[in-house]
């Protein structure tokens, strides 16, 4: 990996500043990395790579880790790794001891109040790494549509979070949900310049599968910075290997995941496109 490379934090400002977002995107085996990676460096795009804690679990942390690093120093992409939605404090330290630059400690279904010392503390803790931290404030629908507004980010809360806990970036609950919509989503935009307006945080949407590229660059031009994808890169990796598998007679993995490959790889070069600057679009 590059020497000295700009911290997350200050990537993520810069984004903001500009209007555009960093793409956040969800690996899960050597395969669906490999697709992340040549997007990224076809487009030149920098990208975050997310694991989650089943990520983690699945790969082992110090591969998962090790993976991440050989990746994006041979295909020369700038990146930086982040602990997706984690609950445990003892995780995001494990993590932030392996190498990774960025957590998320997700308390947001805790009391208000325990949300603020959960995330507090863990801000202590990222510091001695020079690590970004992300918080969650809201309710981010885990499965289907978010349709009603209960749970949705409070600007004035939003404001006392950030404040009292001196997170660096914070997931708002806007209208996106995790998983497939079922209809399209609309996001809360009124809501969102308010929390922009009066929050100095880097703003995420997570759920960003499914959400229509013109809703995510309305999201990006008032203040929403990192854009999480993870189900879109599932589903189109599992639904191109369904169709692989139709020839029963191959037994040759390495010619049947290539095409689930490329197909992760267009996605995340769509994708990319869409969170980039405003400008590349008109190109
Ligand atoms: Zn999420």
């Amino acid at each position: 990996m590059a020497t000295k490379k700009i911290s997350l934090k200050e990537k993520l400002h810069l984004k903001q500043q500009e209007g555009s977002a960093l793409l956040a995107t969800n690996f899960y085996n050597y395969e669906t990395l490999r697709g992340i990676m040549e997007a990224a460096q076809e487009t030149k795009q920098p990208v975050i790579l997310q694991l989650t804690k089943s990520s983690i679990d699945y790969m082992g942390l110090q591969v998962a880790v090790n993976m991440a690093g050989a990746a994006l120093a041979h295909y020369q992409v700038e990146g930086w790794l982040h602990l997706d939605h984690s609950d445990s404090y003892e995780l995001v330290e494990a993590c932030l001891a392996a190498g990774f630059d960025s957590v998320m400690i997700d308390a947001s279904e805790k009391p208000f109040e325990e949300n603020i010392a959960i995330s507090g503390k863990v801000v202590k803790l990222a510091a001695k790494y020079n690590a970004n931290v992300e918080a969650e404030l809201g309710y981010i629908a885990k499965l289907g549509q978010s349709t009603e507004t209960v749970g949705f980010t409070d600007p004035e809360e939003a404001r006392i979070f950030v404040e009292q806990t001196g997170v660096d970036a914070l997931a708002v609950a806007i209208g996106s949900a995790h998983g497939f919509y079922k209809k399209e989503p609309l996001l809360d935009i009124e809501r969102l310049k308010e929390i922009h307006a009066i929050t100095g945080a880097a703003l995420v949407l997570h759920g960003g599968s499914g959400i229509p590229a013109a809703s995510l660059r309305e999201a990006i031009e008032n203040g929403i910075c990192k854009i999480n994808l993870a189900t879109e890169i599932k589903n189109i990796f599992i639904l191109t290997l369904h169709t692989c598998f139709e020839s029963k007679e191959e037994i040759d993995l390495r010619k049947l995941f290539p095409p689930a490959i490329t197909a992760v790889k267009n996605l995340v070069v769509d994708k990319l496109n869409t969170v980039s600057r405003y400008e590349l679009k008109s190109i």
